[in-house]
């Protein structure tokens, strides 16, 4: 173990802890704006939940399956990934494979697939429930509207923001019944749920909209070599414009004078100052661990300690032979019915019902050896049982094998390694609180104005990643990290901010930082 690894300077502009997604965005653009930025991270590589690992020749991505909002054309307040890389200068490092279809569902009666593009997902829907087909029309063009209107909200754009005043404190099960009026058809629509972790009677319509209809109108994609490239490219924009990142290393306490932060101190005991700290990490591990205690308005802390985390998630990496996966896409969800409030609270109690089944070498073959897949069946699942995951996790591993053999017999001798990420080690690996896997649930009052906001009531620290505004999944964290930036620079509209990136161009550093 490395005792003695320190940050080249005692003083920065700003400081980011985690090198989650959310951290890096935040990081990155401040460093094009001229800052210099010290980024921390506890684990050897940029990430957070983007990190990559290798076993057996093949590549996996810890966690992420997709991403929505990537393409390369299109209003810029609906494709934050794609503008974030372009914007950048990293599209020779980051590209974003195109998913379509985005991913297939599979219930014991009815197959079928979630298309790109809003006209080709309602044909095939209206295939499979016609009378429903004016119905369908009509909520998906809700959900577009509603959709286009929060995004526009966030980035300080001009409109009356009615419709989010409508749907607010909506489920997306309120607000598909009152048109749909087919229970198998909402099921269907909401079967997408497992990307923002709560099923459709309990999921926030308004963060549901902007997921759906980010990677069905606005360029749902794979990182072309894991999403470890997104992380290392954003990761590179701080090292090369004159920051640091420091990895194997976490902070242990954020250091204020009054009320205002004036840096961290590392694990190891060195003191680095800041004006500005911006935490990319759990939220609850920042103001009742990394902060003294006494100096967080009490209103602040009783306010996040009502709110409820999201569901963890039990993940199975498996080595598996070509030829007995060959007709699988990107991404399939198998549920073995329609209720999904039930498979939820299943998973809640720890029984896996469901899965999805991954397979990012089908869209990029790289990742592996021509004779095998890399895949991931992935299930949601809870952290507080009354036995520890380490007992538990062979089991629940092949319990979720053997479910996967059910909906892909091709299975039952094509698998050639696995091996299991539990909640724990999610945990383990980016201290989110039991393992979440999206920051805070995404119930309808626990999204955008919900959610604590990039300020603070404490100077100079601000918040980003999926446990801040707007919501988790990576774009949500993303999301987070621009408004962070835009924040801290005194930046006021995302508009604006694209504007200032743009003009100082991807040119080396200013020789002397802008002020924060
Ligand atoms: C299994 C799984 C699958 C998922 N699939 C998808 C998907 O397909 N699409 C999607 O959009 N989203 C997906 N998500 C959600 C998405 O990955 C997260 O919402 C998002 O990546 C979180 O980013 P973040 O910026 O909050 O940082 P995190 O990824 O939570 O990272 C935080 C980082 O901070 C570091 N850190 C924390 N505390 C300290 C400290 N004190 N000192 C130093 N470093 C510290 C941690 O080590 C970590 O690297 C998935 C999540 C999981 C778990």
């Amino acid at each position: 173990m490395r005792l003695h690894l320190e940050s080249r300077r005692e003083a920065y502009d700003a400081i980011v802890i985690g090198a989650g997604v959310g951290g890096l965005t935040a990081a990155a653009l401040l460093t094009r704006l001229g800052y210099r930025v010290l980024v921390v991270e506890r684990h050897d590589r940029p990430g957070g939940y983007l990190h990559a690992f290798s076993r057996r020749g093949v590549t996996f991505d810890c966690a992420v399956h997709s991403v929505g909002g990537c393409s390369g054309d299109g209003p810029f307040h609906r494709r934050a990934l794609g503008v974030l890389v372009e914007r950048l200068g990293l599209a020779a490092q980051v590209r974003f494979l195109p998913l379509d279809p985005i991913a297939r569902l599979r219930f014991p009666d009815l197959e079928l697939e979630i298309r790109q593009g809003m006209p080709s997902l309602l044909q095939e829907l209206s295939r499979a429930f016609p009378r429903a087909r004016a119905g369908l029309g009509d909520f998906f063009r809700l959900a577009e509207q509603l959709a286009d209107e929060v995004s526009r909200m966030a980035c300080g754009l001009a409109g009356d923001y009615e419709l989010f005043a409508r749907y607010r404190h909506a489920t997306l099960a309120e607000a598909a019944r009152e048109r749909l009026g087919d229970e198998r058809a909402l099921a269907v629509v909401g079967g997408l749920w497992p990307y923002l972790g709560l099923p459709p009677g309990r999921l926030s319509f308004v963060y549901w909209s902007l997921m759906f209809t980010g990677y069905v109108s606005h360029g749902a994609g794979y990182c072309r070599g894991s999403f470890q490239c997104l992380a290392d490219a954003l990761a590179s924009v701080v090292e090369e414009g004159g920051g640091e990142m420091l990895y194997r290393m976490g902070v242990r306490t954020i250091t204020l004078k009054g009320d205002a932060v004036t840096g961290v101190m590392t694990d190891n005991g060195q003191r680095i100052q800041a004006p500005v700290v911006i935490s990319g990490g759990d939220l609850l591990q920042t103001f009742l661990h990394l902060l003294p205690s006494g100096q967080v308005p009490s209103r602040y802390l009783t306010r996040l300690e009502r709110m409820q985390p999201s569901l963890s998630v039990f993940v199975t990496y498996a080595v598996v032979s070509r030829e007995a996966l060959e007709a699988c896409g990107h991404e399939t969800f198998c549920f073995p019915h329609y209720d999904h409030e039930r498979l939820y609270q299943d998973a809640r109690a720890g029984q896996p019902r469901w899965l999805s089944l991954t397979v990012p070498t089908h869209t990029d073959p790289g990742l592996a050896a021509e004779a095998v897949h890399g895949v991931m069946l992935t299930t949601l699942a809870g952290n507080d049982g009354p036995v520890s995951w380490r007992e538990r996790k062979e089991g629940f591993k092949e319990r979720l094998l053997d479910q996967a053999r059910r909906w892909f017999p091709g299975l039952e001798e094509g698998v050639l390694f696995s091996e299991a990420g539990t909640p724990r080690t999610m945990e383990r690996y980016t201290l989110n609180h039991q393992g979440a896997a999206y920051g805070w649930a995404a119930k309808p009052r626990q999204i955008g104005p919900g959610r604590p906001g990039a300020r603070t009531p404490l100077k100079g620290l601000y918040l980003a990643g999926h446990w801040s505004a707007p919501g988790g999944g990576v774009y949500g964290a993303a999301l987070s990290g621009i408004e962070a930036a835009g924040a801290v620079a005194g930046i006021s509209s995302q508009e604006a901010l694209w504007r200032q990136i743009k003009e100082r161009g991807s040119a080396s550093p200013p020789a002397t930082p802008a002020p924060p």
